[in-house]
């Protein structure tokens, strides 16, 4: 069911409000409803918003079965489902369980008490008991932090190689997202170059492409410069500094794949604090997943903090199943 609110409307009550339409936070929406609760899912996107930023075709590295939530089969062609199939497999759970979705509306902050809060949304407030925050990891980059990184030939998110046959295009970054987009633009037509900070590919790369790329990188096809840093980016190209000085590398196109983090200014607005590890771990309680804010639940890829492959869709869905539990014991709240 698809919803809106007008800001002049009185608000809404739920039990639960989801914020994020992602695969976890559809699982957590599921599982509430199913043990008798109203629930809203709030997203600031579309449908599993972070999917559809995937790149087009993507496979996933999980098997279908893995990614399945409230039960449903994943059937596809395919031994790996492709972004295609997951949104599809999302969309039809979601109708499937009638959730109510507020799509295209962004969760600015928390107000309210335990029992009694009020979500405020960019269009209105919704009343509710408990809230669950799902809000994963793909919506802030890890930014370079160097001149140039804002012009309009920069992106942190790849799409499709096709538009850049014959082009120059650097590649900064060295882990799966960084070595799938180097393979398909090299054979896609593009003059790849590789910056990598470290010393090698990352060996977090899945082992069925790590050796593809470092084959490509062996005979010359993709250009890969390691232990080198990005300087700045300019029309011209990017400015790097290797182990042997600085080098200009042309670049028509730069994509840097450096990865992203959870949105702590939203964490914060919703008032959840943080623990002073190197993750920058929101506070929750790792068996009930409960915040520092008394009904405040995380799940999914954020309870990792910066640390982002620490849940995934494979892990994280579990993590609807045990907060709907609790939320549907007789005093939760
Ligand atoms: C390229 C790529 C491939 C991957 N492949 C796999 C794989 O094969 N297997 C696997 O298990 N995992 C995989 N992952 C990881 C996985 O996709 C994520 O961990 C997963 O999306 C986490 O789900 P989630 O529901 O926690 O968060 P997300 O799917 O990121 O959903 C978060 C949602 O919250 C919304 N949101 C954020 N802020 C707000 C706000 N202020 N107001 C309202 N809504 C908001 C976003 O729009 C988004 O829809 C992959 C990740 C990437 C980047």
């Amino acid at each position: 069911m698809l919803e809106n609110i007008n800001s002049a409307a009185a608000p809404a009550a739920y039990d639960v409000v989801v914020i994020g339409a992602g695969p976890v936070g559809l699982a957590c929406a599921l599982e509430a409803q199913r043990r008798g609760l109203s629930v809203c899912v709030v997203d600031k996107g579309a449908l599993v918003n972070s999917l559809v930023g995937y790149p087009t075709n993507m496979e996933f590295f999980s098997t279908p079965e893995l990614l399945e939530i409230g039960g449903y089969p994943f059937p596809t062609a395919h031994y790996k489902p492709l972004r295609e199939d997951a949104l599809d497999y999302y969309r039809r759970v979601a109708v499937a369980e009638n959730l109510t979705l507020r799509l295209y509306e962004r969760v600015l902050r928390l107000t309210g008490t335990p029992g009694a809060y009020e979500v405020v949304t960019e269009k209105g407030t919704l009343a509710t008991r408990f809230v669950i925050v799902a809000t994963g990891f793909f919506d802030v980059p890890n930014r370079l932090g160097v001149p140039g990184e804002d012009a309009p030939h920069v992106s942190y998110y790849y799409k499709e190689p096709y538009a850049h046959m014959g082009q120059s295009v650097v590649i900064i970054g060295a882990k799966n997202s960084a070595a799938k987009a180097a393979l398909q633009l090299v054979r896609a037509g593009a003059q790849v170059t590789l910056v990598v900070r470290g010393a090698a590919v990352s060996e977090s790369v899945k082992y069925w492409i790590r050796p593809d790329l470092l084959n490509r990188i062996a005979e010359g096809r993709i250009r890969a410069f390691y232990h080198t840093t990005v300087q700045s980016i300019s029309a011209a190209g990017v400015t790097v500094v290797t182990p042997g000085g600085e080098q200009q590398l042309p670049a028509d196109y730069v994509y840097a794949l450096t990865g992203y983090r959870p949105d702590y200014s939203l964490l914060e607005a919703l008032g959840v604090s943080f623990q002073d590890d190197a993750a920058r771990t929101p506070t929750h309680n790792p068996e009930t997943f409960e915040t520092n804010r008394l009904g405040v639940f995380l799940a999914g890829t954020v309870c990792g903090g910066l640390n982002t492959s620490r849940w995934f869709i494979e892990n994280g869905r579990h993590h609807a199943a045990i907060i709907a539990a609790r939320l549907a014991e007789p005093q939760a709240d």
